[in-house]
């Protein structure tokens, strides 16, 4: 039994926006240490109910599912998948990151490194970045002319609706926080020793172009987010209320599925195992 149930129409696309969406929500529970526990305990039973439901949804081979993070530095992207995914069996799932384009896949279309990455059916892929970079930081930094990644939005939903009637179901989340909340991840970076691994200076440098990203998130949402694949833009300041919002939304989407176990091509039961 849950303490609470998240409702995820609030934060899905096109009923949700940025404005309208507060990073610090944390819907019905409270947001105190009260809330924060009922919340972790409900991880828990929503990542049983989820490693549950793996074991047909791979029996089955008809479906895939992509769990697709994009965020803002220290938006929390690591944390999740640590976190809301834990209970998965690791044989079922990939976790593909994008970082940087190599030469090779500079030369070839944006999408050729993200279609290969794509989980098979029976599968369940997480991508730590994706495609949406090349209308993100590609817009903001201006590294290819607006023509070129404007088009990009066409070819984004083409190969989403490509993949979806091929069996992929979306769960495209975007973590929210805002920027005292990042401000202070940032500097904990510094100040924890356990934590300067993470720092990147490149992080401050894009922290001032906030404005920039969040006219370009907003347009990927207002373009992107489609009926069969929209985004779920979640309140990420609360790292507890994050997870159990994206378990939620993984549960839901396998919930969602018609699965049945496969019809045994022999007559099992005519079988006996001998002694
Ligand atoms: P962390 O939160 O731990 O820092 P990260 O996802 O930021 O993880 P990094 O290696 O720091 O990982 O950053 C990856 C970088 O690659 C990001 O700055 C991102 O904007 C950049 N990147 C990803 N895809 C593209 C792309 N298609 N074109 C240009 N840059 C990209
Ligand atoms: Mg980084």
């Amino acid at each position: 039994m849950l303490h609470a149930t998240v409702d995820l129409d609030q934060y899905r696309t096109p009923v949700a926006n940025l404005d309208a969406i507060d990073p610090a929500d944390t819907g019905p529970y409270p947001p105190d240490s009260d809330g924060k526990r009922a919340a972790q305990e409900d991880v828990g039973v929503l990542v049983r109910r989820m490693a549950e439901r793996q074991r047909q949804f791979y029996a089955d081979g008809r479906f895939a599912l992509l769990l697709l993070l994009q965020a803002l530095d220290a938006g929390g992207k690591d944390g999740t998948i640590r976190r809301a995914l834990s209970g998965l069996n690791p044989q079922g799932v990939r976790v593909s990151s994008f970082k940087h384009p190599t030469e090779l896949e500079l030369a070839h279309d944006f999408l050729w490194r993200v279609h290969r990455a794509v989980p098979r059916a029976g599968k369940i892929g997480v991508f730590n970045r994706s495609h949406y970079e090349d209308v993100l930081v590609v817009r903001v930094d201006e590294l290819v002319p607006e023509e070129v990644w404007r088009a990009r939005y066409a070819h984004i939903v083409a190969f989403e609706r490509l993949l979806f009637d091929a069996g992929t179901r979306f769960v495209k989340v975007y973590l929210h926080i805002d920027r005292d909340e990042q401000a202070k991840r940032l500097q904990r970076r510094i100040d924890d020793p356990t934590r300067n691994w993470k720092f990147d200076a490149d992080d401050l440098r894009v922290r001032g172009q906030w404005d920039a990203y969040r006219e370009a998130y907003a347009e990927v949402f207002a373009r992107t987010g489609t009926n069969d694949a929209p985004w779920l833009i979640v309140p990420a300041n609360r790292k507890w209320y994050r997870d159990v919002v994206v378990a939620t939304a993984v549960v839901d989407a396998l919930e969602a599925l018609p699965l049945r176990w496969p019809e045994p091509e022999v007559d099992v039961r005519s079988f006996t195992v001998e002694d």
